[in-house]
């Protein structure tokens, strides 16, 4: 049975949460009395089932169901998680969580996205306070992973715990935050460098573009990968951060900062801003923007991944968890029917795949081909362990056939054949679908080498046996269409 979340308040973060919720197999169930809202969530769903399913290496499970509610009764009742994204007005979230609480299950959590308020704030007049607590994402939802969690002494630690497990099982990094204080940890480092930020557009020193040039030109990448402290640990060299103090730290007295005193907002200041963003950013739509934004953050978030590196870093856990749900054997053992080709990749085109065609582009054919071949060799025995005691396979020779297009998100899978598997060589066949599509096949050819000498040589005796027991179950599959052909066209 799917675990069901209640998304009460369905604006930009409500949306962002329904489709984290939704597209990690939870059903979902929408309620906002505002007619208009229900396109906008739909529209950032369909932004996310662009971006989510392929920011890892592994499928996401099947996709739950979006239900939209009239009332908030029929959206809560029943529902283990349930996520607040209301206004930022406490009365109406505290009027909210009374009607709220009369149909939600007593064991459920009630997790409200607030920027500001503290749970004791939130649970003011509730009857049931310890349900109540804060759970505050980043825009967009469904991709960035943080979260920070705020309890109040009226939270049992149990209930604490258990949100943020769930929090984790659909790919987020739940914050713990160690005490309650206006706008949490991580608005209250935005706003510092907000506050600076308008002083500096005030005082004519920079424009809004070059302020933003500053951050995404320079430290923003540098925040992105590492954030403040281990930045600067580099930046004290082999003293690390005793000597970056030492050194950096007295300029702190210097009167830098203007962060005890906030520009005025009077309308020359608002106007100011606002000419200098259209023109800095005024000939692309919101909704182009938001892809824009979505592009760059699959990009640099699989960057990460393949460093294992900060949010990658959260991916590749998931990534791990989530490989043991699927149906690709990992190990000899595993698999079902020897005689059948191998399930080998299960996952979805990343968002950052596609060429100016808006397909996924002809490289990335192989490089999922590579990771059919990369589980075939860990499924004869040639693993990490085996490469690391000096041996291996190469490709020595590919074939391609491209058959279909596919999109961002789609999903992905490869079976795969063992056409030969005698002495140094492994000849493979892969047939990669979207669904019952079949989208390509390539066929490559290994040799096994020394990895001391570069040259060819023969596998162990234990890697020899499990490839030839394949192999020799496949010979009995008919004859596969398109193996051993060329390009095809007479020269
Ligand atoms: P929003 O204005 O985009 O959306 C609020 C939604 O709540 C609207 O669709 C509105 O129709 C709906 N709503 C109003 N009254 C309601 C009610 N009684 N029942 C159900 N729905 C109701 O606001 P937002 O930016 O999505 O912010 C929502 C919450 O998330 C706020 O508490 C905010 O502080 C927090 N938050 C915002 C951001 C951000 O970047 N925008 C980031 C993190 C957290």
């Amino acid at each position: 049975m799917p675990r069901i979340a209640a998304i009460v308040g369905g604006g930009v973060i409500g949306a962002g949460w329904a489709a984290r919720f939704l597209l990690n197999g939870w059903d979902v169930r929408v309620f906002d009395p505002e007619p208009a809202s229900r396109a906008r969530v739909e529209t950032i769903i369909d932004n996310a089932r662009l971006a989510l399913p392929g920011l890892g290496d592994v499928a996401l499970p099947p996709e739950g169901t979006l239900t939209w509610c009239g009332r908030m009764s029929e959206a809560v009742k029943g529902a283990e998680w349930i996520q607040e994204s209301v206004p930022e007005r406490l009365e109406l979230k505290q009027t909210l969580y009374r009607t709220l609480q009369e149909h939600a299950e007593e064991d459920a959590i009630l997790a409200s996205s607030t920027s500001g308020f503290t749970p004791t704030e939130l649970q003011g007049v509730s009857n049931r306070p310890g349900q109540i607590i804060v759970a505050h994402p980043f825009n967009p939802v469904y991709l960035l992973p943080v979260v920070e969690i705020v309890a109040s002494a009226r939270n049992a630690p149990e209930l604490v715990e258990r949100a943020c497990d769930t929090l984790k099982s659909i790919g987020m990094a739940p914050l713990r935050v160690r005490g309650e204080i206006p706008a949490h940890v991580a608005d209250r480092l935005l706003e510092a460098v907000w506050r600076e930020a308008l002083w500096l557009v005030k005082d004519g020193i920079a424009t809004t573009e070059e302020i933003d040039d500053v951050i995404r030109l320079g430290f923003g990448l540098r925040w992105a990968q590492m954030g403040l402290f281990e930045t600067y640990r580099i930046a004290g060299g082999a003293g690390g951060m005793a000597q970056f103090l030492a050194q950096f730290g007295p300029a702190l007295e210097w009167p830098w900062t203007k962060l005890m005193d906030v520009p005025k907002l009077d309308d020359a200041l608002i106007g100011r801003i606002a000419e200098q963003s259209d023109a800095q950013s005024g000939h692309l739509s919101i909704e182009e923007l938001e892809r824009q934004r979505d592009r760059n953050l699959v990009g640099i978030m699989r960057a990460l991944l393949a460093r294992d590196w900060g949010a990658g870093r959260v991916q590749k856990a998931l990534d791990a968890t989530r490989a043991e749900a699927l149906a690709i054997p990992l190990r000899l053992d595993e698999i079902g029917d020897l005689a059948q080709p191998v399930p080998t990749v299960e996952r979805a085109v990343p968002l950052d795949w596609l060429d100016y065609n808006g397909h996924m582009t002809e490289s990335r054919y192989l490089e999922v081909f590579g990771q059919a071949t990369d589980q075939m060799m860990k499924l004869v025995g040639a693993d990490e362990a085996y490469v690391a005691g000096g041996r291996s396979f190469f490709t020595v020779e590919t074939h391609i056939r491209h058959l279909d297009e596919v999109g961002a998100g789609a999903p992905l899978s490869v079976v795969t054949r063992v056409l030969a598997g005698a002495g140094k060589r492994m000849h493979l066949w892969h047939e990669l679908r979207s669904g019952e599509r079949l989208l390509a096949t390539g066929e490559h050819m290994l040799l096994h080498v020394d990895l001391a000498t570069r040259k060819s040589s023969l596998p162990s005796d234990e890697v020899a046996e499990a490839l030839g027991r394949i192999a020799t179950a496949h010979a009995g599959l008919p004859p596969v269409e398109g193996a051993g052909r060329a390009v095809g066209q007479p020269l």
